[in-house]
C-alpha cells in the first residue's frame, strides 16, 4: 500500500469528526447517518495510487443516497469495516450502505469515476479479508439490502444481494421449499453464490449457483442489467463461477426444491486413534453414498485427550430408507458419540453458527480432490496429531452427486469432477501472537498441495495471481474475454480477479 496507513486514519478521522454531524437531525434519523462532508478525503485507487476525494464530490454523493454514507469516526464505521475474521483490520475511506439498486448505481458511478479501490461486502466471509479494504470505497450490502420474497407457485425466491444465507433458508423453509446454502448460516449468499455455493444439500440439488435462474447486476459502467439463459447468457454463464468480477449482484433469483422440513442429521464420532481406519471407510463410502446424504468429516479438538474424528451428517431422502445408510456410517469404527436423529433443517443450518465470530483470527486452506489417496490419509492424520489439536480443524465436505452432472465449461465453475473439499483450519484468540499458527498452517499444507486438483475460489487467501488464472481451467479464456467488455478498467478486483486484456 502506497499511502502512509496512519497519515490517511489520521487525515480521514480528522475530516469525519468536524464533519459528523448529520445534515440535518430529524431527517438523519430517517435516512441514517451519512455526514456532512467538510473536508477532502485521502484515498488510494484500484492501482495503489493516492487519490484526494474533494468535500463537494463526497457530499454529492452523500446526497443522493437513500441508505448511509459511513466515514471514519462514525460508530457505525466501525461496525460496517470488519469481516468475519478479525486479524483482517482494514480502514476504508468510504462505506456505502445502500437502500436499493439506486443507491449501488452511484457508489458504483463514484467508484468508477475516482478510479477507487473497490470491495463488495455481502455476509463478510472472505477468510482474507477481500470485501474490505485500506483506503479505498466499501459498498456494504449487508446492512440493507437484505431481503427474501418467495413465489411458492412457481418455486422461486429472488434474495438480494446482501442476504445471508439463514435469511434464504428461513423464507423458503416456511413453504416447504429449498434451495442449496452452505453450512453456516451467517455466511452471505452474495459470495458463496457467484463462487460456486457447496452445502448438506449440494449432491442432491447442485451448488447454489446452480440453481440461480437469473442475477439482476449493477456492472462498472453503473449500468443495470439482467443475465439469465435468455438475457445476456454469456454474463450469465460468467457469473456462475466468475465470483465478484463483473459488478455488483443486487438480486439473485433462485430455483426452489420441494423438501421435507424435517431431515436426519446430527454427528457420529469415534476415537482419534480411529482417524486412517475413518478416514478409509469415508475414502470409499463418500463415493458410493447417495446424493441424499451430505456426509462430512471433522477431526477436531482442544487437546490430545479430547480430540475425536467425526462424521456429521444430513440425509434429506425418504426417513424408511435411512436405517441402513446410519448403520453403514456407524461401521466406520468404535462408535463414542452419536447424535443423530430426526431435526428441523433449518435448525441444522444454524447449528455451526459461532457465537462471537469477532473474538477470534483465524487461516485456512482448503483444494479439490476427486479421490482420497492413502498418502493423503497419511498427511491428514500426521498433521494433526502433530499439532495435538490445539484450535486446528481438519474436515472435507461431500461432493459429487448433481455437482457432477453439471459439465465443466456449462458455467464459469470448471471443477465438477470433485467429490472431496478438504479444508484445514487454525484459529486463535485475537489477541494472540498470530504468526506461529499461520506458519504452520502453511508448511503443513505444502504437504497436500502436490494432490490438490484446484480450489475454492471463495477459501481463496494468498494464491498467487497465477495460481488463481489456472484455477479456473478451460474457462479462463472465455473469463478474460468477460472481463474485457464489462470490466475493462478492473474495477472490481477485489476477488479471485480475472484480469483484463483490453
Ligand atoms: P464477503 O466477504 O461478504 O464477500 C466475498 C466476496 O464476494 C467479495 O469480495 C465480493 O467479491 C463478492 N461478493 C459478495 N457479495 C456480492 C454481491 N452481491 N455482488 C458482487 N460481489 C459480491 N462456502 C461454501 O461453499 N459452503 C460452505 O458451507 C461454506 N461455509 C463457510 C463457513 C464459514 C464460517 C466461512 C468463513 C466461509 C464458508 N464458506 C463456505 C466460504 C464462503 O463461500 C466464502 O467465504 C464466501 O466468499 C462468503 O460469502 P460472503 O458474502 O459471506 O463474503
Amino acid at each position: 500500500m502506497l499511502m502512509n496507513r496512519r497519515r490517511f486514519v489520521k487525515n480521514s478521522l480528522a475530516a469525519a469528526i468536524a464533519a459528523s454531524l448529520p445534515v440535518n437531525d430529524g431527517l438523519a434519523a430517517l435516512l441514517g447517518p451519512s455526514a456532512k462532508v467538510t473536508a477532502d478525503i485521502d484515498a488510494v485507487t484500484g492501482d495503489g495510487a493516492e487519490v484526494t476525494l474533494g468535500r463537494a464530490a463526497i457530499q454529492e454523493l452523500a446526497d443522493s443516497l437513500r441508505g448511509d454514507l459511513l466515514l471514519p469516526g462514525h460508530a457505525a464505521y466501525e461496525d460496517a469495516r470488519h469481516v468475519i475474521n478479525a486479524s483482517i483490520n482494514k480502514y476504508p475511506a468510504l462505506i456505502v450502505q445502500p437502500r436499493g439498486v439506486a443507491d449501488i448505481r452511484s457508489a458504483v458511478n463514484f467508484a468508477r469515476e475516482s478510479r477507487l479501490l473497490t470491495a463488495v461486502k455481502c455476509g463478510g466471509h472472505s477468510h482474507s479479508g477481500k470485501s474490505t479494504c485500506n483506503g479505498g470505497l466499501m459498498i456494504d450490502l449487508s446492512k440493507h439490502h437484505r431481503n427474501v420474497l418467495v413465489d411458492p407457485q412457481r418455486k422461486i425466491a429472488q434474495v438480494s444481494g446482501g442476504s445471508l444465507l439463514g435469511d434464504m433458508d428461513h423464507e423458503t423453509m416456511s413453504f416447504g421449499l429449498v434451495t442449496t446454502a452452505g453450512t453456516v448460516s451467517h455466511t452471505g449468499v452474495g459470495g458463496l453464490t457467484l463462487g460456486g455455493g457447496f452445502g448438506r444439500l449440494a449432491r442432491r440439488f447442485g451448488l447454489s449457483m446452480d440453481n440461480v435462474l437469473g442475477y439482476e447486476i449493477v456492472t462498472p459502467d453503473g449500468e443495470f442489467r439482467r443475465a439469465s439463459a435468455d438475457e445476456d447468457p454469456d454474463l450469465y454463464w460468467g457469473l456462475r463461477g466468475g465470483g465478484g468480477n463483473f459488478g455488483v449482484v443486487t438480486n439473485f433469483e433462485f430455483r426452489l426444491h420441494e423438501m421435507n422440513r424435517e431431515v436426519i442429521g446430527g454427528t457420529i464420532g469415534f476415537p482419534l486413534q480411529e482417524a486412517r481406519q475413518v478416514l478409509n471407510f469415508y475414502a470409499d463410502y463418500a463415493l458410493e453414498a447417495p446424493d441424499e446424504l451430505g456426509l462430512e468429516l471433522v477431526m477436531f479438538g482442544s487437546s490430545p485427550e479430547n480430540s475425536l474424528i467425526m462424521l456429521p451428517l444430513c440425509y434429506c431422502g425418504p426417513h424408511k430408507q435411512v436405517e441402513p445408510i446410519l448403520k453403514k456410517v456407524r461401521s466406520a469404527g468404535t462408535v463414542i458419540m452419536d447424535n443423530v436423529g430426526p431435526m428441523d433443517y433449518v435448525a441444522l443450518q444454524r447449528s455451526g453458527d459461532l457465537s462471537d465470530p469477532r473474538a477470534i483470527g483465524s487461516y485456512t486452506k482448503s483444494g479439490f480432490l476427486s479421490k482420497l489417496s492413502p498418502s493423503f490419509i497419511d498427511a491428514a492424520v500426521t498433521s494433526f496429531e502433530a499439532r495435538e489439536g490445539r484450535n486446528t480443524v481438519f474436515a472435507i465436505q461431500h461432493a459429487g452427486g448433481a455437482i457432477s452432472r453439471v459439465a465443466p465449461n456449462e458455467t464459469a465453475f470448471p471443477h465438477r469432477g470433485i467429490n472431496f473439499i478438504p479444508l484445514l483450519i487454525i484459529d486463535w484468540p485475537i489477541d494472540s501472537n498470530a504468526r506461529e499458527h499461520v506458519a504452520w498452517l502453511k508448511e503443513t499444507w505444502n504437504r497436500f498441495e502436490p494432490e490438490l486438483e484446484g480450489f475454492y475460489t471463495n477459501d481463496l487467501i494468498d494464491e498467487t495471481q497465477e495460481q488463481v488464472d489456472r484455477n479456473y481451467l478451460g474457462n479462463y479464456g472465455r473469463l478474460v474475454a468477460l472481463k474485457n467488455k464489462y470490466d475493462p478498467t478492473n474495477l472490481f478486483r477485489l476477488n479471485a480477479n480475472v484480469r483484463p486484456t483490453a
